[in-house]
């Protein structure tokens, strides 16, 4: 279409619209000199955008060129799987649960680890039971009801250590039952941890008669388990309760109303001697000093790395 014939279009398509009541310039009443200024103005406009169509006909090649010059540069440096954004979603995907299988297989493996050594920590201490269960090393087991072996979380931070097994326990085979392990189980709960959660055991797994203390070489013939069992339990800290597991661990000590709250060093694990309960049901005057004995016990257990 040449530029008078599209012109012409123009005007007649201007007449229509202002017939119509869209009347954007009165053109019959325009002076004929405006007319033509008019026209004018619409042939230059026309004029530059027909040039720059022309332009861009005359460009295909080059843009065409530059686009295969661009398709073959992509293809060089691109593998063809990165050629659309799902398709890079879609490798992020891959990546990503290809990440979350490999963390999903660590913590399986981690889990496998833990079952193995607490699978591992379960047959070893049954094993130990199993070995003592019937033991006579000494003449305690020979008058003995109940082989008390001792019993709670063998993954524990924390293990107390008894003298020995009193009339109760003797009778029930577990430790602590009676009422000074009422009251132990009063303040373990009282730094809010529940007892099955502590490993709970005594020096020998036999009851003296009359409740004497364990004889020296009473203690010598069983001291081996407890060493057994700490080693399996591996707590972070031992609280030995009242003199004589306190000095059975560490021979040298003072007595206990002295090193009672002190965090001490026995072999490879913290220990904490404090009074026996049956010491504080029969000296009331001492439980403050418990108390405050018990409540160095989660700060040691748990947050080791300060000492
Ligand atoms: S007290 Fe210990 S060493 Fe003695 S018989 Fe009992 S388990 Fe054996």
């Amino acid at each position: 279409m040449d530029f008078t014939t599209l012109l012409l279009q123009l005007k007649n398509k201007l007449i229509s619209l202002e017939k119509e009541g869209l009347s954007y310039l009165n053109i019959e009443k325009m002076p004929e000199a405006e007319q033509r200024l008019l026209y004018k103005g619409l042939e230059e406009i026309i004029s530059i955008e027909s040039s720059i169509s022309s332009n861009k006909k005359n460009l295909p090649l080059e843009i065409n060129s530059k686009k295969t010059h661009l398709e073959i540069f992509q293809k060089e440096h691109n593998p063809p799987k990165k050629l659309s954004n799902k398709t890079d979603c879609e490798i992020l995907n891959e990546k990503e649960t290809t990440l979350g299988k490999q963390q999903t297989h660590a913590e399986e493996f981690n889990q496998e680890i833990n079952k193995n050594v607490k699978k591992n920590n379960i047959d070893s201490i049954n094993v130990l039971y199993k070995k003592f269960e019937s033991c006579q090393r000494c003449e305690l087991g020979g008058i003995r009801n109940n082989f008390v072996f001792g019993n709670g979380s063998i993954e524990s931070e924390i293990m107390f250590i008894g003298e020995g097994p009193g009339a109760d326990e003797d009778k029930l085979g577990e430790p602590f039952v009676g009422r000074a392990g009422k009251l132990l189980t009063k303040m373990i709960n009282t730094i809010g941890i529940d007892r099955q959660d502590v490993y709970i055991t005594n020096i020998v797994k036999c009851r003296p008669p009359q409740n004497r203390n364990p004889t020296n070489k009473e203690i010598s013939c069983c001291l081996p388990i407890l060493k057994k069992q700490i080693d399996i339990v591996n707590p972070k800290l031992i609280i030995t309760l009242g003199n004589v597991p306190s000095k059975t661990l560490i021979p040298d000590l003072p007595g206990i109303t002295k090193v009672h709250g002190q965090i001490l060093q026995y072999e490879n694990w913290k220990l904490l001697p404090t009074f026996h309960p049956s010491y504080l049901l029969r000296n009331r005057a001492s439980m403050p000093l418990a108390w405050n004995d018990f409540k160095i016990i989660t700060e040691v257990a748990f947050e080791s790395l300060k000492f």
